[in-house]
């Protein structure tokens, strides 16, 4: 199929028309599925009443049916018609940070949505974006939009028009290209549906910040514990992977260096991603600053396109240094994992 690419100023002015989202809504409104920029990454969205719709949303990303999607809405208006009820503590969390990177889980309304937005779930995933673009969709389209970010399964999330190209090029109806996303990791997922709200991704609203407007918050044990099988389906899945097998290295960048020449030795190609404060300190085939440790935004807005990066040299293994884990450090930290799959060399034996 032929991929549409519409560029648009990231300050969309409400009070004029933009040809260009009017034709990306009018995609949508024949199901057919379209990327977007948001504050956290580039989405794929699509009709989220329209099992029609959604199924291409899956099929273009290859991603596994039981895995379920986040509904965007531009308006506090269309949750009415998605959601059984508001809790109050959701509401506080809604009046706090939308527009914004959290995505809250209500008990969903029968029918509301395709079954397959909630891949047969009784709940349902909510966010609305802080994105002009994205918010200018969604309204103009008058849908809520079913959207997981818009790259292949299992690969980084994009954060630039380029890499949702890269991905799903043929796949889809069209790209609204407006720029760099701000965030670079995904939303946090909150489930407000029980007495306590439990965090079940980390994510662009941290922990520290979600306690300060609702005092108690618990975090999925199975982010922890692997054993465990976690409450929202998707962080089963391996994910954020880049080409080459990567490890996160738990230690000193001296002893980095000697783990490094020994696989040069062996005639491996070798990739470092480091922070600002170390990248200098390394000798490889390829190296990556991908910001401060000391401003772990840089970190979380440069993560997934430098783990991108990577795929461009033909390396054989990657290390990366830890980060860490308070604020946006939890998702940074949640994510490397993920990408590396649970797979760390540690300078010292932990006790
Ligand atoms: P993505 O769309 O790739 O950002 O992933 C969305 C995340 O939200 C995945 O980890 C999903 O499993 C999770 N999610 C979506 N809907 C629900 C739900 N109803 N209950 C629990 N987790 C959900
Ligand atoms: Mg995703």
């Amino acid at each position: 199929m032929k991929t549409e690419r519409w560029s648009v100023d990231k300050d969309v002015d409400k009070n004029k028309s933009y040809p260009q989202i009017k034709e990306a809504a009018s995609f949508l409104h024949k199901n057919e599925v379209v990327a977007f920029p948001t504050e956290t990454v580039y989405g794929l969205g699509a009709n989220a009443k329209s099992d029609e719709a959604v199924a291409k949303i899956f099929a273009a990303k290859g991603r596994p049916a039981d895995n379920p999607l986040i509904v965007h809405i531009s308006s506090t208006s269309q949750l009415q018609d998605i959601v059984a009820s508001i809790p109050e503590k959701a509401r506080k969390l809604m009046d706090h940070f939308w527009p914004g990177p959290l995505t809250i889980i209500f008990q969903k309304k029968q029918g509301a949505v395709s079954d397959l937005v909630t891949a047969g779930l009784d709940t349902v995933a909510l966010r609305m974006p802080d994105h002009p673009i994205a918010l200018e969709l969604i309204s103009t389209s008058g849908l809520p939009l079913a959207a997981p970010s818009a790259n292949r399964s299992g690969k980084p999330s994009p954060t630039a028009a380029e890499h949702v190209a890269n991905d799903l090029m043929g796949k889809i109806a069209g790209i609204l290209d407006g720029g760099p996303t701000g965030v670079g990791v995904e939303s946090t997922v909150i489930d407000c549906t029980g007495t306590t709200p439990i965090i079940l991704r980390p994510g662009g609203v941290s922990k520290e910040e979600i306690e300060s407007i609702i005092y108690q918050v618990e975090v999925d044990s199975s982010l922890k514990n692997q054993e465990q099988k976690p409450k929202s389906p998707g962080m089963k899945y391996k994910h954020y992977a880049p080409a080459a097998p990567l490890f996160l290295a738990d230690g000193e960048p001296e002893w980095l260096q000697t783990v490094i020449n020994e696989k040069r030795n062996q005639g491996l190609k070798v990739g470092v991603m480091a922070s600002s404060e170390t990248a200098s300190d390394y000798d490889a085939d390829m190296i990556l600053d991908c910001g401060s440790k000391a401003n772990l935004n840089e970190v979380a807005h440069s993560l997934y396109h430098v783990l991108r990066a990577f795929d461009e040299a033909q390396l054989d293994i990657i290390f990366s240094e830890t980060f860490p884990e308070t604020g946006v450090g939890a998702a940074i930290m949640n994510r490397l994992d993920k990408a590396a799959g649970h797979n760390w060399i540690r300078q010292k034996a932990r006790p």
